[in-house]
């Protein structure tokens, strides 16, 4: 057996995620991928195990994530102002209310 290590979950800090295999897509291979078993988040799909651990390991779900709801937050303010469409304006809507929880968040913790 391979030794490896799994880290806890970053979402919700579960101790204990697993190892599932399951044939991705239309791919026929089968995949590996990590499992958190409390609140069901998945790593990504690999043909290799290593491959699969490394990227539940290395998963830094906030890393990032500031800069792509504000790309995300341009790109629907854009479309909604070009097509004055409710789909859109709805988007840029939800995504800016998202930065301003997350921007608070992170103002109680400093
Ligand atoms: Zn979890």
């Amino acid at each position: 057996m391979s030794e490896f290590k799994l880290l806890s979950c970053p979402f919700c800090g579960f101790d204990a995620p697993f190892i599932c295999t399951s044939r991705y897509g239309d791919m026929q291979e089968l995949h590996y991928h990590v499992h958190c078993g409390k609140c069901g988040s998945l790593g990504g799909h690999h043909v290799e195990k290593d491959k699969a651990i490394e990227a539940w390991n290395t998963r830094k779900p906030m890393e990032n994530i500031m800069e792509q709801l504000m790309e995300e937050e341009l790109s629907t303010t854009i479309k909604a102002n070009m097509y004055n469409d409710e789909y859109f304006n709805g988007r840029a809507d939800g995504v800016g209310k998202a930065i301003k929880i997350i921007e608070e968040e992170n103002a109680h913790k400093k």
